[in-house]
């Protein structure tokens, strides 16, 4: 595919002094000029190619004196000039930021073709149901644009309060993965992130819980049922952006094959907005859900 340069993402084309330019100012990138070069990079438009551009330079810049697609390789080795091939085309449509962030700092924007093929749905209560819009909206932002999948790749079932264990039954039973997220009094806990059969569920959660807390399967039983009679929760908006950022980011996590925080893992969110907390979830021996790999 032709490379189409476009200047270095969001960074000002500057001169620094009568024989150099600059791009950017974090610190910013210094290169010589040279006649012509400036009428040259303002051509830049992410649209022309190199031949196009070539063509308009042999036109209106004769001073340039050099091959155009030899100044633009060695302003793109000197991170001045992008491929802007890389950020857009049709199987990237409105995720132009996300894959120019991808390319500024070295990862490859063609992963975020996952995102797009990726399915996900979103469950939450009356008392959730702001955390789960907020979420979802970054997460569109990220190029996830398919929220209401019938058949999901993940189930975010978000609850004020501890929901009524029978909401993860049907995720066990169909081995869909599936992340818990609980708005808890004046924070967010997010997790574990059940891969059903490949990482710890939620009756490890619970049996856990038991092993510290006996009557913990008493209470089990009631959870999901006290929502009418509970005063809504404590938790202020910004830790609610926060969290619905930390439930974005676990789930482009598990969109892109990779490990989040939050398998195998709790991580909670609050009650300051810059406060986490975390903590391991193993197996637990008397759950039986490590046998579903076997099955
Ligand atoms: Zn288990």
């Amino acid at each position: 595919m032709a490379f189409r340069p476009a200047l270095r993402p969001g960074a000002p084309l500057l001169r620094r002094d009568a024989t150099h330019l600059q791009v950017g100012t974090s610190p910013g990138i210094v290169f010589a000029d040279r006649p012509g070069l400036v009428e040259l990079l303002r051509l830049l438009d992410g649209a022309r190619d190199v031949e196009r551009l070539a063509a308009v330079a042999r036109a209106t810049i004769p001073e340039l004196g050099r091959p155009v697609a030899e100044v633009l390789a060695e302003l793109r080795s000197a991170g001045v000039v992008f491929d802007a091939t890389r950020w857009s085309g049709a199987r990237r449509r409105g995720m132009d930021a996300e894959a120019r962030h991808a390319d500024v700092v070295g990862d490859d924007p063609a992963r975020l073709r996952h995102r797009q093929a990726y399915g996900l749905s979103v469950h939450a209560d009356a008392g959730s149901r702001r955390l789960a819009e907020i979420a979802q909206a970054i997460l569109t932002d990220s190029g996830v644009t398919d929220l209401g999948a019938d058949e999901p790749d993940l189930l975010v079932v978000v609850s004020c309060g501890e929901p009524a264990r029978t909401v993860f039954e049907q995720s066990v039973r169909l081995g869909l993965d599936h992340l818990p997220v609980v708005i808890d009094e004046d924070r967010v806990r997010i997790g574990p992130l059940v891969r059903p059969g490949f990482t710890p569920c939620m009756s490890c959660h619970d049996l856990h819980r038991a092993d510290w807390d006996r009557a913990w399967p008493a209470l089990v039983h009631q959870l999901g049922r006290q929502t009418a009679t509970m005063t809504p929760p404590a938790v202020g908006a910004v830790t609610l952006h926060a969290a619905a950022l930390e439930i974005a980011v676990e789930v482009l996590a598990h969109a892109e094959g990779r490990p989040g925080r939050t398998t195998g893992r709790c991580l909670v969110v609050g009650p300051a907005h810059d406060e986490r907390a975390a903590w391991p979830l193993a197996f637990h021996h008397a759950c039986t859900c490590d046998l579903l790999r076997a099955a």
